[in-house]
């Protein structure tokens, strides 16, 4: 039952003092292997000022089952005090945080974060370090009887590969298991929500691929509603159903990768995935010219000021006239290998910006080559400057 009882939209008490902690009818029940159903996060109507300066701003957002919501944006765009009151580390100035159809947090009600049932995993894993493995992930279990715990911990230590780890301390271990350690323990008592502030960041690059692939398997599996915060676009795309990109407190776009990658809101937005080509002009008869030649801007009305953003990947180069249709001449001034695709600078004659574009490694281009490109229309955009 998702019914939510709505607070005044913006209430600001000015102090906590007279904050209520409600009674839950919650079962207490721990950790049964057992996925619940109807597992979801609601932030709504979130705000939130330190000293009258606003950190947050009307922060809407849905994970529900099995979903893994990223929360992405620069630093300091108040990605982690989103958390923080998802988490109860913080008070509800203004709207709620509901967890499976719970309010746990508002301004006249403040769950505790012990009770809750979140699990939360930090940049640093903050593992107690005076404690075995095992312990360490027994540590939201305490109060049940060893064999209780053992029966959780030990199918959740080799479901992530620490076995054999387990009368380990973490500091013997590498940064890799130790993010490891911290998601079994924040997942053994079988939390209703999962959040994650950038968990990955302390892993080297060799590392972060698998341990990002392990996690979100994991994840998965358990069915657990995550919220994943994240300044990273590329593990954003990769490992969320739905990503919310955050800029100065607010969520300017929310959706599926695919809806952000091919239909960015705002030039804020565009700018966060890939290499990019950004070029100026004036609508005159639905299109701009520019050296990269005409882009339809026919959403605009004429004499229209734009601002356009090429993707690097728009940029289609051939190294023969025959298979270019529509081509503009350019020379190749660089090529950077950035993996399986190289990053080639071009000039184009009489222009005096330099573009960006992909082209395969394994087709390598020398740099000094002449090239033909034509623009693919699907990964340019257009907005009203
Ligand atoms: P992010 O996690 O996206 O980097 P934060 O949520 O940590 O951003 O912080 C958002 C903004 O709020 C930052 O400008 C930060 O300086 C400010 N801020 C966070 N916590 C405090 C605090 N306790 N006191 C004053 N300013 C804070
Ligand atoms: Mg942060």
């Amino acid at each position: 039952n998702h019914s939510i009882i709505r607070t005044d939209p913006c209430y600001y008490p000015e102090s906590f003092d007279d904050t209520i902690t409600p009674r839950t009818s919650r079962d207490g029940k721990v950790a049964g292997a057992k996925k619940s159903k109807n597992m979801s996060l609601i932030l709504e109507n979130l705000s939130f000022s330190i000293n009258d300066v606003p950190i947050i701003q009307d922060i809407n957002l849905t994970v529900g089952s099995g979903e893994i919501v990223s929360l992405l944006g620069p630093s300091g765009c108040g990605k982690t005090t989103c958390l923080r009151i998802a988490a109860g580390l913080a008070n509800v100035q203004c709207g709620q945080v509901v967890i499976s159809g719970e309010i746990m947090g508002s301004p006249v009600v403040h769950m505790p974060p012990e009770r809750r049932r979140i699990g939360m995993v930090l940049q640093d894993y903050a593992l107690f370090p005076h404690l075995s493995v095992r312990d360490n992930v027994a540590f939201g279990l305490q109060g049940q009887s060893q064999k209780k715990q053992n029966d959780i911990i030990m199918p959740l230590l080799e479901r992530v590969g620490l076995e054999e780890y387990k009368d380990q301390y973490p500091h013997t271990l590498s940064g890799g298991q130790q993010q490891r350690i911290a998601l079994a323990r924040a997942l053994a008592p079988n939390p209703q929500v999962m959040l994650m502030d950038e968990p990955f960041s302390g892993l080297d690059v060799a590392l972060r691929d698998k341990i990002r692939d392990q996690t979100l398997g994991i994840l998965k599996d358990m069915g657990v509603p995550t919220l994943l915060v994240t300044h990273d676009p590329e593990e954003a795309m990769r490992l969320s159903d739905k990503i919310a990109i955050m800029e100065k407190g607010r969520i300017i776009q929310f959706g599926r990768p695919r809806d952000i990658y091919f239909n960015p809101a705002s030039s804020q937005v565009v700018q966060f995935f890939g290499h990019m080509n950004q070029l100026t002009g004036i609508v005159q008869q639905g299109t701009v010219t520019t050296p990269l030649g005409d882009i339809n801007a026919g959403k605009y009305p004429d004499g229209q000021q734009v601002d356009i953003f090429a993707r690097a990947q728009a940029i289609r180069v051939y190294c023969s006239r025959d298979t270019a249709e529509d081509y503009i001449k350019a020379t190749v001034v660089r090529t950077s290998i950035i993996g399986a695709t190289t990053l080639l600078t071009l000039s184009i004659e009489g222009v005096e910006d330099h573009y960006l574009a992909l082209y395969p490694t394994r087709d390598y281009i020398n740099a000094g080559s002449e090239v033909y490109i034509e623009l693919e229309p699907t990964e340019v955009f257009v907005f009203a400057k």
